[in-house]
């Protein structure tokens, strides 16, 4: 079990893959050195491509139970199949998880779901599942994955945001789209969700500020890329860092706490809350008279939709938004959305 100590943000680091005993052992010992509690390795990589580095396999397992004999900390791997979870928990890795591309999948969370049902309950009882988000930005598919392993009675479980895949050259390898893992907290209070921003960043130097923003958003914790020899890695070489350059990230990171709002921040938030309110009434107001137009329109045969005025109306509001300070984005969003709803009540 990882999330007993809530006080303090958890920490995983680790190569993203295992590649020799030498490798693994050397990284271990020094980010024990430096209070990594949780180590991660990769035994079994899924590549895009074929022909990339595909992770030695099982006979990694006993370099993961060398490291947790000789430093104490615990072990975690990703799984994707029956037999590796077979494999690694007779092999006593601590917490397993679920990668990307197997998360997008339910046949294959559901396998993984049943043998760990199977299991016996002294080691399920004690074992840590967590379950990164599907590369494509499905919230349902990721509560759908955690739900089957939920279901499966694993000690705990917990998210891991690594960033969503896109298309064309951008900032972000895959890109943090903060606003699903915002709202799966909301929908799923209490689950822990950590945030990987090696997978997020795919560069050495993104890993801090998008840890910073995970710690603003109040994420329980990290789980960071960690090699002994980063430029010499096998895989993701690019995204990961020496144990000593993963320490200076942590000691930077400005943990604020959510949990003690000042009586200041009650007042803003009243405001907001005001605020909320009246934007609500008006939007109501503003279906009502939607859904009187509706009643006109049909009673004299008119198109529900003219195209024209849908333009000049984007038009006019984006460029009163503008003078307001408003992003265009922003605002075009909530207009679309505004008129789509609007479009609807007319129907
Ligand atoms: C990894 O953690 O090394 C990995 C393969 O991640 P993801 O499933 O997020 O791509
Ligand atoms: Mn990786």
């Amino acid at each position: 079990m990882i999330f007993t100590d809530t006080a303090k943000p958890l920490v995983m680091a680790g190569p993203c893959s295992a590649e020799s005993e030498r490798q693994v052992l050397d990284t271990a010992r020094r980010l024990s050195a430096m209070g990594i509690g949780i180590f991660r390795a990769g035994v079994w990589k899924p590549r895009t491509k074929p022909g990339g580095f595909e992770g030695v396999g099982s006979q990694a397992l006993p370099w993961l139970t060398r490291v947790r004999e000789e430093t104490g900390m615990l072990t975690a791997t990703e799984v994707a199949t029956r037999t590796h979870v077979r494999e690694a928990l007779a092999a006593g890795v601590d917490v397993l998880w679920i990668g990307a591309r197997t998360s997008a999948n339910p046949f294959a969370v559901q396998e993984i779901a049943d043998t760990l049902a199977a299991c016996p309950d002294g080691v399920r009882e004690k074992l840590t599942v967590l379950v990164k988000n599907p590369v494509n930005p499905d919230l349902e598919l990721w509560i759908g994955a955690m739900e089957r392993i939920r279901l499966a009675g694993p000690g705990e479980i917990g998210a891991i945001h690594r960033g969503f895949s896109s298309y064309g050259a951008q900032l972000y390898r895959n890109p943090p789209k903060w606003r699903i893992p915002i709202e799966l907290m909301r929908r799923m209070p209490g689950l822990p969700v950590i945030c990987d921003p090696s997978h997020i960043g795919g560069r050495r130097d993104l890993i801090a500020p998008i840890s910073q923003q995970a710690m603003d958003l109040n994420f329980r914790g990290l789980i960071i890329e960690s090699h002994c020899d980063p430029d010499a890695a096998l895989s993701d070489a690019a995204q990961q860092v020496t144990p000593e350059a993963l320490k200076e990230i942590l000691s930077s990171l400005v943990i604020r706490d959510a949990s003690k709002p000042t009586d200041d921040l009650a007042r803003l938030r009243g405001r907001i809350d005001e605020i909320d309110t009246k934007i609500l009434e008006l939007l109501a107001a503003r279906m009502g008279i939607s859904r009187e137009i509706g009643a006109y329109k049909k009673q004299r045969d008119i198109a529900v939709i003219q195209p024209g005025r849908y333009n000049s109306l984007m038009q006019q509001r984006v460029e009163a938004a503008a003078r307001l300070g408003l992003n265009e984005d922003f605002v075009r969003n909530i207009l679309a959305s505004v008129h789509e709803e609007s479009v609807r009540q007319q129907l």
